[in-house]
């Protein structure tokens, strides 16, 4: 099979050590490219640093351009996209679709919030001594921006550094997930079609309606000692990184002097209140539930994990929820039918395997699942779980909820923040008094109220507390993040 080039400095490049991808569901080879050697990151890394005053200087409607091409690109070539993304890491085709759609948005949004970013004017004559003076406040790079990323998103998730870094006018170089380097690398064809010609002294290629001076990006699939050699370059202040918690400790410990934003796991969890429990009521919850604890087989940072249904509701709620588990069906992602796919690797799967046993062992009871098949464990509804099992303390990141009764509100709240994590939490209920509550009382990033806490929308900030991270991705909150304000004070006016 031929190798897909990665890319240095805009450029497309081979590489000498072989990176084969496999498929999750029945480990057939869907592709390969190559490890970037250690020269190659230098030329890369050399290349952000030169070119990160001149991309911080690009005009607001080349970099919007840029961004509004790779959004166009993406819709363009959106099924094969998704079915590349279905590939690499197993998520079902239909998941895929919704992922590339999200995608498309993030860099259109990035392109708008380019065209937006603006400053402020800050009066001074508030005080005496500021009669006669006003600030103006802009916000200028860091500087490049070393972007990390998991295989559980391989495509939007890319698309949450790169369109912010663009958006500010950071040079970037992505570090794409061993097992999703392919989705990351499409992405990178795409961003190269926006990117000056080699030679061209500085013009737009033709018909893009901008162009990115090359050293602005680099997608550099690299094994992961060497990417902890990225996280420690000085050429590299800033570090943007989602994935796992000790991967995301190391990070911080070894780049204490650079600007880390950390976005990882979590173990997320929806309540059921009290006055949810008309039918209808009790059927979209289940449903709800039902989905996005097993969306990509549970792989997502906000799958619905822990579930609280306070206690008098519990027997009318539970046989909805396993109804509604036990409806999804479970195979093959690429067919358009498929709700729950493989998990990334057969030793995620066992691990799965293994932590439910111990809860099983325990004491727990498995209302429904808990069988695995490869790489692919069946949806799984456990209750009776002691407080400290791992399915109900670490993050699963896998098809498997946890249901416990609790006796009011606040007990639900004090059980979702007895956790190491705090990413979102979802809570059912019609009250605006709960629901302001839930919105004091819970230690996570985000509260979403009449839904699931899986639910994200790209522009709007998102992480987590505790465990869970470090700053807050969305387009904006991110260019913040990318940016330092720099003041200028003007005298006399
Ligand atoms: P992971 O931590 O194993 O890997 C993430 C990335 O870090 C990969 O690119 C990997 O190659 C790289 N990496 C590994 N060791 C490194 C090191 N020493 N130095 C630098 N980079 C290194 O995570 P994963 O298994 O790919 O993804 C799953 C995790 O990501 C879950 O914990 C999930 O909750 C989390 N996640 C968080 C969010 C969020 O927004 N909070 C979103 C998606 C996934």
């Amino acid at each position: 099979m031929q190798r897909v080039p990665f890319y240095v400095a805009g450029r497309p490049v081979d590489g000498a050590e072989t990176l084969v991808v496999r498929h999750p569901y029945d480990g057939r080879e869907v592709g390969r490219t190559s490890h970037a050697d250690p020269e190659q990151v230098d030329t890369a890394l050399a290349a952000a640093a030169a070119v990160a005053d001149r991309a911080a200087a690009l005009p607001a409607h080349v970099r919007a351009a840029a961004l509004d091409h790779v959004s166009r690109r993406l819709a363009e070539r959106a099924e094969e996209v998704a079915r590349l993304i279905t590939a690499e890491s197993g998520k079902p085709i239909r998941w895929a679709r919704v992922e590339v759609s999200r995608a498309v948005a993030t860099f259109r949004w990035g392109a708008e919030e380019a065209r937006r970013w603006s400053g402020e004017v800050q009066r001074l004559d508030t005080e005496p001594s500021g009669e006669g003076r006003v600030a103006l406040v802009r916000r200028v790079p860091r500087g490049p921006v070393l972007g990390i990323t998991p295989f559980n998103f391989p495509l939007n998730l890319v698309a949450h550094k790169v369109a912010p870094a663009l958006a500010v006018g950071a040079p970037i170089v992505v570090k794409p997930a061993p097992a999703t380097p392919l989705t990351a690398l499409l992405l990178g064809e795409l961003l190269a079609e926006v990117t000056e010609p080699a030679g061209s002294g500085g013009g737009p290629p033709a018909g893009t309606g901008g162009g990115l001076p090359a050293g602005m990006f680099s997608v550099l699939p690299v094994p992961n000692e060497r990417a902890a050699e990225l996280v420690r370059d000085p050429r590299l202040p800033v570090v943007s990184f989602t994935g796992s918690g000790p991967v995301g400790a190391d990070i911080r410990r070894s780049a204490p002097d650079k600007h880390v934003t950390l976005e990882l796991g979590g173990n997320a969890a929806a309540v059921v209140c009290a006055d949810w429990a008309a039918d209808d009521d009790f059927q979209r919850a289940a449903e709800r539930i039902a989905t996005f604890g097993n969306y990509q087989a549970g792989q997502s940072c906000i799958a619905v994990q822990r579930v609280f249904v306070h206690e008098w509701l519990l027997d009318g709620f539970l046989p909805r929820l396993v109804a509604a588990v036990a409806a999804l069906r479970t195979g093959d992602p690429t067919d358009d039918a498929t709700d729950v796919g493989p998990l990334i690797d057969e030793s995620a799967a066992r691990r799965v395997e293994r932590w439910v046993d111990e809860a099983v062992a325990a004491g727990a009871t498995v209302e429904l699942g808990g069988r695995r098949e490869g790489t692919t464990f069946a949806p799984t509804v456990l209750t009776g779980v002691p407080p400290d099992s791992r399915v109900r303390t670490e993050e699963v990141f896998g098809p498997v909820l946890v249901v416990a009764p609790v006796p009011d509100d606040a007990a639900a709240f004090a059980a979702v923040n007895d956790s190491a994590y705090g990413l979102q939490a979802g809570v059912f209920t019609h009250s605006l008094q709960t629901a302001f509550a839930a919105y004091r009382a819970l230690q996570v990033g985000g509260v979403i109220v009449g839904d699931v806490p899986s639910y994200r929308a790209d522009q709007m900030p998102y992480g987590g507390v505790k465990g869970s991270g470090v700053g807050r991705e969305g387009l904006r909150s991110a260019m913040e993040d990318y940016t330092e304000s720099r003041v200028m004070v003007l005298t006399g006016i």
